[in-house]
């Protein structure tokens, strides 16, 4: 069996949806389960409706006006005038939102925030569903939530991948026999049965969830690109496809920021040696990149960007070595205000890290190291990291930066770089 995943791109509009259900009947070639992502960038509009929310702003039932608007155009787009029950089912599903904001906001901004951002990959699977059974295909809608079940770290909730595996071998493999199932990404369930969500960019991570339990073929992700590219074009021109890549670079290369895929999509595939393949949703007849267990993958340079990245130097007070009660107390501090950490390195008396400029939090963590620290701090840098560099690579992408950090293995090569001023 297979897996299709459609990101929030491939979905924005009524055409898009239109070449989604044409893919989805082109391209299965056995029996298929679908996961999507909510519609274009509802995401985002779903977030600020609940930041309006916790803040009582006195927008947030404006900003939920516009997303219903955006969703109610795309099915008269679809449906045309004619009274199809989905109108009333996408409704419903924005009462829900609005019976939340009518009360006071009690519960915590991570809990509001699933049970209102869920929704958007609730409606944008019912439309799908609605509109690939109106083209006549043999669909059947599923709800997530009733097969991925999770532990309650709302946002970013952690995979019961035991029961999530035994309830989806249990039913879903005779509804697979008769029809395409169509269900949400992104989003789970606790035991107590409330929405969580799996991480901001989490649908990939359920079609892989969905393919281990399944022991799927194979996995396709479409995208807007090409297949993944060696650099992002927003950066790096003329990018180039990679056509074949193994598990652990494709691992490698979202653990230093690729964002092609989501990051924990990768290993419950390989686990299962289960094929990914990531396609274009605009030419879906070009091969893209196929992600599997290979030694021929060529070692194409491949370049990572993240801007505005912070490097923070942190020594002992009494300049005594940097050392394992230090270092596990500075983990737990970044681990408690949610920052990742983009690059390390320690010396005998520092330890540095270069971590993303998301205001506030950063704040209040250099605060808390600084009771106990020596900490300095550089904002505005660049991190650039090469996998499989050479002094070329490193050549090309230093005109006009002045190192401040380099770090290199095997294979990788971290260069935290500040532009220089051009008189
Ligand atoms: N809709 C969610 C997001 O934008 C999940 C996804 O698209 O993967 O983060």
């Amino acid at each position: 069996m297979q897996v299709f995943k459609f990101g929030g791109a491939s979905v924005k509009d009524a055409d898009s949806i239109r070449n989604v259900a044409h893919i989805i009947k082109k391209y299965k070639t056995s029996e298929l389960l679908v996961v999507v992502s909510a519609l274009g960038k509802t995401t985002n509009a779903l977030t600020d409706v609940t930041q309006h929310f916790v803040d009582q702003t006195g927008q947030a039932f404006d900003l939920l006006e516009n997303v219903k608007n955006a969703h109610q155009q795309i099915l008269t787009d679809l449906f045309g005038m004619s009274p199809h029950p989905i109108f009333d089912e996408i409704a419903n599903c924005f009462v829900e939102i609005e019976w939340i904001l009518e009360e006071e906001p009690q519960d915590s901004y991570d809990y509001l925030h699933d049970q209102i951002v869920s929704t958007g990959e609730m409606v944008s699977s019912k439309i799908l569903a609605a509109y690939c059974a109106h083209t006549g295909l043999p669909i059947k809608w599923l709800d997530a939530r009733d097969y991925i079940f999770t532990d309650n770290t709302y946002q970013e909730a952690e995979v019961d991948w035991q029961k999530t595996e035994e309830k989806i071998r249990r039913e879903l493999p005779v509804l697979l026999d008769e029809q395409i199932l169509i269900t949400q990404g992104f989003i789970g369930s606790t035991s107590e049965n409330f929405t969580t969500t799996l991480g901001r960019e989490g649908s990939d991570y359920s079609a892989a969830i969905f393919a281990a339990c399944l022991q799927a073929d194979d996995v396709t992700i479409w995208k807007d690109v090409p297949g993944v590219l060696n650099a992002d074009p927003k950066w790096f021109n003329p990018t180039e496809l990679i056509p074949e890549l193994s598990y652990t670079d494709a691992i490698e290369l979202t653990y230093y920021g690729a964002t092609v895929i989501h990051p924990k999509t990768i290993k419950p595939l390989q686990n299962k040696k289960i094929a990914l393949n990531v396609r274009s949703f605009v030419h879906p007849e070009a091969p893209g990149t196929l992600i599997r267990t290979t030694n021929n993958g060529l070692l194409i340079p491949s370049f990572i960007f993240k801007v505005n990245q912070v490097f923070v130097s942190i020594q002992p007070r009494d300049f005594s070595f940097i050392v394992e009660d230090n270092l596990s107390h500075i983990f737990n501090l970044f681990h408690s205000h949610r920052i990742k950490i983009n690059m390390m390195h320690n010396s005998a008396i520092s330890f540095c890290v270069s971590i993303d400029d998301t205001g506030a939090n950063v704040d209040t963590l250099l605060e808390e190291l600084e009771k106990r620290y020596k900490v300095s701090v550089e904002k505005g840098l660049e991190l650039i990291t090469i996998r499989y560099f050479n002094q070329e690579t490193i050549d090309r992408v230093l005109v006009n930066k002045k190192i401040i950090r380099e770090l290199k293995d095997s294979y990788t090569c971290q260069l935290l770089v500040k532009e220089l001023k051009v008189e």
